[in-house]
């Protein structure tokens, strides 16, 4: 048993003072109520919040974060965006993955992440061929998340085409491509390895309406457990929603909750551009749409109508997906400022006199765990699980402020560094904005990171 004492923590009922919270030797909390910090193992005199879920990585791109911001003599888009990276994952070698799994799981943590969904589709070797280990990538994966004791839900894809209708993958696709009945297999495989690693479960991801056929998608349906995460790339791009519709005569978001059963195991990451009437069935779906505010600006996707879809019931969590800056107060911030922007308006995101960060934080951390079939991490509640993060009570952007203000000034004013300590499962594995691998773990990505460029 571990015992944890807090001054001031942001429980399922809001924020209480003077709790003591018990986390048994499984990681769950056997115990939350009065206390005293004597009788404690750990005292935080900081803001305890619960961890949030990451629920939307490609970990390998953060090694080309800073790269891509060139800009070339046609217009720049997501698709020149993607030819860089096709470029640069063409070299990536399992332990070079692992490298830079490792290095962002540790940038997370510090963020107050504490779990990450990871979209994982590079499969196969640098010539495109199986490794003999179908799982050999996803073990790097599995590795980095042990290291750093993230909690991992892998989400391995499924990508076989290059566009709508069954386009031949193109050459730079090959390390994604496989069979369904190979992903099948690797899928099975995974889920062996979950159940002897802690903190690991596993959905699945067909990458995207242009990645994967209808029949494969159903048959992929058909072959899982219904309790399984799903994951899908949806309407990020304008070009993908004229594709789909010259395809189909449908919109991807129409086109998809026409074909599947859209229900809570459902993750449809951007969801971006979307009619008042596709907001309206998702939002009734109780699936979560996955919202990665740095990188659709990065990327120039557009703005989700998040504001709308909220009022509506809509489940909203959040992602870093490409990487390029590793911030859970920057998505937040960027979330509601785009909302803002678009509208003109204040506040979008929050309800009548409460905290808008509180607001967006909460359901993002309710809706991510859902979206990672997690519920259990997603609020310092008995029962759960002992993952929270410490806000620094003497960082400029919290000192002095009422509690009711804390999340705001968090996620308005301050950045990673507000961030104190984290723990996973009632073990601290972020200590004074520290993690104990961390050293090691930037030497070897410092070393990745000369051999990738070299090779650029
Ligand atoms: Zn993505």
């Amino acid at each position: 048993m571990i015992k944890h004492y807090f001054s001031n923590i942001l429980s399922g009922d809001g924020w209480q003072q003077d709790l003591l919270m018990t986390v048994d030797p499984s990681g769950r909390i056997s115990a939350l109520a009065e206390g005293s910090a004597a009788d404690a193992d750990y005292s935080h005199s900081g803001y305890a919040v619960p961890g949030m879920a990451n629920v939307h990585s490609h970990a390998f791109q953060r090694a080309m974060a800073g790269l891509a911001e060139v800009s070339g003599e046609q217009a720049d888009s997501f698709w020149s965006w993607r030819n860089v990276m096709y470029s640069f994952l063409g070299e990536i070698n399992p332990d070079q993955l692992q490298a830079i799994a490792s290095q962002l799981y540790v940038e997370m943590l510090k963020a107050g992440f504490t779990s990450v969904g990871e979209f994982h589709y590079l499969h196969n070797d640098i010539n495109g061929q199986a490794f003999s280990d179908r799982a050999e990538m996803s073990k790097s994966i599995v590795a980095a998340a042990q290291e750093t004791s993230i909690g991992l839900t892998l989400l391995p894809v499924l990508y076989q085409y290059s566009g709508f209708g069954a386009a031949e993958p193109k050459a730079q696709q090959y390390r994604f491509t496989q069979s369904l009945d190979q992903f099948v297999m690797l899928i099975d495989e995974l889920q062996k390895r979950a159940g002897v690693v802690p903190g690991m479960n596993v959905g699945v991801a067909p990458h995207s309406l242009r990645a994967v056929d209808p029949e494969s998608l159903a048959e992929l349906m058909n072959s899982i457990p219904k309790s399984m995460p799903c994951h899908i790339h949806i309407a990020e791009q304008m070009r993908e929603v004229t594709d789909c519709q010259n395809w189909s005569g449908q919109r991807p978001v129409e086109w998809l909750s026409n074909n599947v059963e859209l229900s809570n195991r459902w993750c449809l990451i951007h969801a971006t551009h979307v009619l008042a009437e596709e907001v309206a069935s998702v939002a009734q779906s109780g699936a979560v749409v996955g919202l990665c505010p740095i990188t659709e600006a990065n990327l120039g996707d557009g703005i989700f109508p998040a504001g709308d879809f909220m009022n509506r019931g809509g489940k909203i969590a959040l992602g870093s997906d490409s990487n390029i800056l590793v911030s859970l107060a920057e998505e937040c911030r960027l979330l509601e400022y785009g909302q803002r922007l678009t509208l003109q308006s204040r506040n979008i995101l929050g309800s009548m006199n409460t905290s808008t960060g509180e607001q967006i934080f909460t359901q993002a951390v309710s809706g991510g765990h859902q979206a990672l079939g997690r519920p259990g991490n997603a609020g310092l509640e008995i029962g759960g699980r002992g993952s929270f993060a410490i806000l620094d009570p003497k960082h400029p952007a919290i000192i002095g402020k009422p509690t009711r203000a804390i999340i705001d000034s968090w996620l308005f004013a301050g950045d990673n560094s507000v961030v104190k300590d984290v723990a996973i499962d009632g073990k601290l594995v972020v200590v004074d904005g520290h993690h104990s691998a961390e050293e090691a773990i930037l030497n070897r990505f410092g070393t990745v990171m000369a051999e990738l460029v070299a090779s650029l």
